[in-house]
């Protein structure tokens, strides 16, 4: 049979897989494998999204001047230099699509997310995956991958699935010893979530010169995953460039309303943050105390080691039985592990006893000395 063909390269990726979101057989579930903010979008953008309702004959405004003035005036950035996306995944393919390529090389980290590997591979890059020192970004590692064919650098900072992220210092030091003409795309879905008192997201980096962007998404603190809002803050010349390579309409009339209506709350997003600070470190506490190796986390999720995919795995399917959904991370590099979400305080608390459970029954009995 012949019939049209795509383009070979489409068929060197899976597709994206996400988080699971329904068992069979229960009718509620716990969901704990997107890393969705703990306590959905402020009362004001579900308000904001009912009331676009009635205007939803019209097209949004493309430019989004409103949702990036919002933007704008949140983060003390200038509107001229944010794009808007069908949520910040839109923005990174574009970045591919428009500066990677056949015969161009993409760096990312071993452990990094997997989207810059599916959009590269299918933009016909060769992505190269520098490794990581204890589950987090190597600087050195990634500067020892550069080649003249390299264009491009991908680091969530925090990263998912690891939670890991490397400091301020260390991302200037690889912007300036990387060359000029590769672009740096720091990814800071979380940025809203790290403590760390000199973070900025990549927003100093930005500013600096002409080569490195930042992205943003609505879909973690501000609960907003389902209507697919992002956003980049990025130098002149490439806002340009991803304002004539994005679709016309790319963001929707209700993502930008809604977009806006929760940017006006930030005490919701600083009690968002607080709380996922508090339940993090009594979660991380919980687990270790049942013998469960936790790795260090700037997010709000939670990496779990069980120490062999077999034991993971039984983990998982532990967890399932009882209505709780995580993320095994095997596609990621690391079989041995679980990513689970830090939900509400009341989830935390079913994670914890349920892990403990499993523990108590799965491992052998600890002897003293
Ligand atoms: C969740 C996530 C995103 C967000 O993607 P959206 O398309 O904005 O929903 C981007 N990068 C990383 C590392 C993420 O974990």
């Amino acid at each position: 049979m012949t019939g049209p063909k795509p383009r070979p390269e489409i068929f060197s990726v899976h597709s994206y897989v996400g988080g699971e979101s329904k068992l069979p057989g229960h009718n509620r579930v716990v969901k704990l494998s997107s890393n969705e903010g703990a306590f959905g979008p402020p009362p004001a953008a579900i308000a904001a999204l009912a009331e676009t309702g009635l205007d939803i004959h019209r097209y949004p405004d493309g430019g989004m001047a409103a949702l990036r003035d919002a933007i704008g005036r949140t983060y003390a950035l200038d509107p001229a230099q944010i794009v808007c996306g069908n949520g910040s995944d839109d923005l990174l393919q574009l970045l591919i699509q428009a500066y990677g390529g056949a015969g161009t090389e993409l760096i990312m980290s071993a452990h990094g997310f997997s989207i810059y590997e599916i959009a590269g591979k299918l933009a016909g890059c060769i992505v190269r995956k520098a490794p990581e020192r204890n589950l987090t970004t190597d600087v050195d590692a990634i500067l020892a991958l550069i080649t003249p064919a390299t264009r491009m650098i991908f680091i969530a900072n925090p990263n998912n699935p690891t939670g890991t992220m490397i400091s301020n210092a260390e991302m200037r030091r690889l912007r300036e010893q990387a060359p000029p003409d590769v672009l740096l795309v720091i990814d800071a879905a979380y940025a809203e979530y790290v403590d760390q008192p000199d973070y900025d997201g990549g927003i100093s980096l930005v500013g600096a010169g002409n080569n490195t962007v930042m992205t943003r998404t609505f879909s973690k603190i501000y609960g907003l995953g389902g209507v697919r809002l992002g956003w980049a803050y990025a130098p002149p010349a490439i806002v340009d460039v991803l304002n004539r390579m994005r679709g016309p309409f790319n963001v929707s009339a209700t993502a930008a309303a809604a977009g806006i209506a929760a940017l006006g709350d930030q005490n919701w997003i600083a009690n968002g943050r607080a709380h996922n600070s508090r339940a993090r470190t009594m979660l991380a506490a919980r687990l270790a105390a049942t013998g469960l190796k936790i790795h260090p986390s700037a997010a709000n999720f939670l990496l779990v080691d069980f120490l062999t995919p077999e034991r993971a795995i039984t983990a998982d399917q532990f967890l399932r039985a009882r209505g709780i959904i995580v993320r095994h991370v095997r596609s990621y590099g690391l079989p041995s592990c679980l990513r689970i979400t830090i939900g509400t305080a009341e989830e935390c608390d079913l994670i914890a006893e349920t892990l403990k459970e499993f523990q108590d029954i799965s491992q052998p009995a600890l002897t003293d000395g």
